[in-house]
């Protein structure tokens, strides 16, 4: 189980292998997700829990999620969400973002330009979680990216800074090679 207060994504998705897929692949890149298949059990995770983004499916079992998205956004502290769905018409693009999405990826998702388009969500101001990972006397601002150690800013190269990012993210857990490498090298 994930400490509560550690920065979360909610994977809502009914196809199992995808959603595994997804999670795995997001994981290798430092986010920590919760996985949910049914809007129903999505309200349920979000009243227990904060998180800092809602991966959306569209074709859940349990209703329409537009029309969930529409309701539940009215409630405090509700995250950003990026809409993830193989309907890929304009107008359904336009609904997506018109219900409240915040961004809005076609499958099948390049699990690169997810991370980066969550990565980008998470940093836009106004957004609930400016999220500031500490861990003892560290601290790391995911917004400015800014590393302190005991209040004292530390000077990291950008690659110095994803690593520790990662690791950050993953504290308690062993990270692969393959998945550090996987990290910090997006693009081969
Ligand atoms: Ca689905």
């Amino acid at each position: 189980l994930r400490d509560l207060g550690e920065p979360a994504e909610i994977l809502v998705e009914d196809n199992a292998r995808l959603a595994n897929l997804i999670g795995r692949g997001i994981a290798d890149r430092g986010f920590v997700s919760d996985q949910v298949a049914s809007l129903r059990h999505a309200s349920d995770a979000l009243r227990e829990a904060s998180f800092d983004a809602i991966i959306l499916d569209l074709g859940l079992p349990d209703g329409d999620a537009l029309a969930w998205l529409s309701a539940e956004r009215g409630r405090a502290d509700f995250p950003p969400v990026m809409i993830l769905t193989a309907r890929d018409a304009l107008g359904d693009r336009i609904a997506g973002l018109d219900a409240g999405a915040d961004d809005y990826l076609i499958k099948p998702v390049e699990i690169d330009e997810l991370a980066a388009r969550l990565r980008a969500l998470l940093r836009r101001p106004g957004n609930r979680s400016a999220p500031v990972i500490r861990i003892g006397d560290l601290q790391f601002d995911t917004a400015t990216r800014v590393v302190r150690r005991c209040g004292a800013a530390i000077e990291l190269s950008r690659r110095e800074t994803d690593l520790l990012e990662l690791l950050m993210r993953r504290a308690g857990a062993v990270v692969h090679r393959d998945a550090i490498v996987d990290a910090l090298y997006h693009f081969n």
